[in-house]
Formats: C-alpha cells, structure tokens, sequence
C-alpha cells in the first residue's frame, strides 16, 4: 500500500492473510496468491500471538515469526500488520517499523490491558484498529478508542468482528448489526471496517456477510486467507484461498454512507415520511398496550396475583412468534421484541402504593 500514515485509506481497505504466521512458506506463498488474485492494494495480516481460548494447540511462533510476516510484505510490496495485546508486542512491532497494528476482541475488553497498549503506542504515529470486545458493550469498544486517543494516537480505524454468543447460531461471533450502527452513531469520525471472518466462523458465510457490510457503508474488509486453508493451525474453518478470496470481494457493492452533495430523493423522502407516521401508530398502540397493563397491575394487586403469571407470558410469546413467522419477520427479532415490551409492561404493573 501507499506510504500513508494520514487519516485514513480511500474505501474499500483490505486486510487480507493468514490467521496465523505459520512458516516461512506458507506466508510467502500466501502473500504471493494474493499479489497475482487480488489487484487492490491490501495491507497484509498474519497473527504472531494466538493464545487461543484454551491452551495446549499452535499459539503462534509470537517474536520469531515476525521476520516472516515482513519478508512476505516486503516481497509483494505491501505494509505487514499484527495483532498486539501486551506493551512487549507493540515494542517488538515498532522496532521492526510496523506502520499497522490491530488490537483483538479479547484485549479491547480489557482497559488496563488498552492503557497499557496506548502507553506503549504514545508518541507514535501507527494506524491502530481496534476489533470490537467480544462482549456487547459499546462503552468498551470506544472507552478503548477514547484511551488510544488520549495517548495522542490519532489515526484509529475500529473492525467490527461480531459478539459472544451463548445461545447457538449460524455465526461464530453473531453481528449484533445494531451494536456496530450505534458505534458508529457515537462515533462517526472513526471509519468502520467488517471481519467476516470470525464474525462467520465458517467459508460459507463469508460471502453474505461481506456484501452486508458493503451495503452498510462500511469502509473496508479485514479477511482470512490461507494458501492451505485446511492445513491450517488456527481458525482452518473460515480461511478461503486466495483465489476464492478474490472471487468474494468482486461481489461486493461499496455503498455510500453518505448521500452525495445537493442529492434529494422524492421516492426516499416519501417512504420516509411513511415510515415515521408508523412509527408514531406503532408508539401510540404501545401506550395503549401498556394502559391496559397498568390497570390489569392494579386488578392482580387487589386479588393478591402475582405479576409475572408464566403461563400468561409463554401463551403471550407463542402467539407472537407464530404470528411473526406467517408475517416474514425473524425469530430472534420477535423474542426481543416481546422480551422488551414485556419487560416494559411488568415496569406499568408495579403499583407504588406511597405513589397512589
Ligand atoms: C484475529 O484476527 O486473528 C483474531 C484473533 O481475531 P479476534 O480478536 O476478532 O478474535
Ligand atoms: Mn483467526
């Protein structure tokens, strides 16, 4: 890429390569795939620290390894970056020159891990990226970009990599898409980058999740790339080769976050306003749902009922989710929606009889 260390890389920025730096073949040969399919000017990844969730498997060759993932850069002519989680890490980086570096899940929840990080970073003018904490907590995700900033680091990206789920799902780390937009509500100034990677977990999903970031306006793609992808030491499920690689990002639709100067839309406009009159029809029926919860809080309290009755709720949500299925909308939305005006309606029913 372009020696560039000013705000930020013209739309889309890749980062493509290897989970782990593995050997000296397998990142040169990797690097080399990727410099003959992917003509846009990427920067390259490769993990040298991977303590994984549990111990004993590949944990990256760490210190020793950096020499390789340079190597490879410098042979196709792009700028390597890692992942750092400790003050050593970024000292070893800097030595080396690194101009990139990224900061992973398991680290941006942790603040005395970032203050130690932003210490080791001051005064330096690295591109930082900053994943999302694998916990859906936004506060975290820009308390670490507020800390990086305090430490006078300025040009900072944030990778959005999906959360924790405890529940099963098709994803590996679910995108909690809301999460990701009220970042970016929070912080507009800071561009947002996708990993469909570990947000998938597996090949197969990376192509869907690529074009929704895309559409999102998101301003780029951090993606796993392998020249063995099933010889892999680390995340071997989701790594695709270079050539397949390639194949997926030419899919993908780089949408506008912004609407273009003086662009005024009759159609948009109009749909908007529908959508707000709904908007206030959905509110109102709400009140009125919440009313008649309130009274009925009132009534359970004469007779002595509790307010929770679990047969109520379970009939209540089984209702809803049959309903929501014939109307086309998804589970997941149905159970938060309903937990949510449920939770609210509980709120109507406790009666303060000091409040009365
Ligand atoms: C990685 O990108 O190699 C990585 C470990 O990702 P995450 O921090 O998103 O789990
Ligand atoms: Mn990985």
């Amino acid at each position: 890429m372009d020696a560039q260390t000013t705000q930020s890389y013209s739309k889309p920025l890749y980062i493509l390569g290897p989970c782990s730096v593995e050997n000296r073949a397998q990142m040169l040969g990797t690097a080399r795939k990727l410099k003959q399919h992917i003509q846009h000017p990427f920067l390259l990844r490769g993990g040298l620290w991977k303590p994984r969730t549990r111990p004993g498997a590949f944990e990256g060759l760490g210190k020793q390894g950096i020499d390789y993932l340079i190597e490879a850069a410098k042979d196709i002519g792009v700028d390597p970056i890692t992942e750092v989680a400790r003050a050593s890490h970024v000292e070893s980086c800097l030595q080396e020159g690194f101009r990139h570096l990224w900061i992973g899940a398991r680290t941006t929840v942790n603040p005395f891990l970032i203050d130690e990080l932003s210490e080791a970073l001051r005064g330096t003018e690295v591109m930082i990226f900053i994943k999302n904490p694998v916990n859906r907590d936004v506060g975290l995700w820009i308390g670490a970009i507020e800390r990086l900033e305090r430490a006078g680091c300025s040009t900072l990206y944030a990778i959005h990599r999906g959360f924790s789920a405890i529940d099963n799902t098709a994803y590996r780390n679910p995108p909690y898409w809301q999460l990701s937009l009220e970042f970016q509500r929070q912080r507009p100034d800071i561009p947002m980058i996708g990993d469909p990677s570990h947000m998938g977990g597996k090949r197969d999903l990376l192509d869907e999740l690529s074009q929704q970031m895309g559409q999102l306006g998101y301003q780029g793609l951090m993606v796993e790339s392998h020249i063995e992808p099933d010889q892999a030491l680390t995340d071997a499920a989701q790594q695709v080769t270079p050539r397949h690689l390639a194949s997926i990002l030419q899919q993908v639709q780089w949408s506008d976050l912004h609407p273009k100067e003086g662009y005024s839309d009759d159609y948009i406009n109009n749909q908007r306003h529908a959508i707000d009159s709904l908007d206030k029809e959905i509110l109102l029926l709400i009140q009125e749902r919440m009313n008649i919860a309130h009274d009925i809080g009132v009534y359970k309290q004469e007779e002595n009922l509790a307010i929770y009755q679990p047969e109520r709720w379970e009939n209540t949500l089984t209702l809803a989710l049959e309903r929501g299925q014939q109307l086309g909308l998804s589970k997941a939305f149905i159970m938060e929606l309903f937990q949510s005006l449920h939770a609210e309606s509980i709120q109507h029913q406790f009666i303060n009889k000091n409040k009365q």
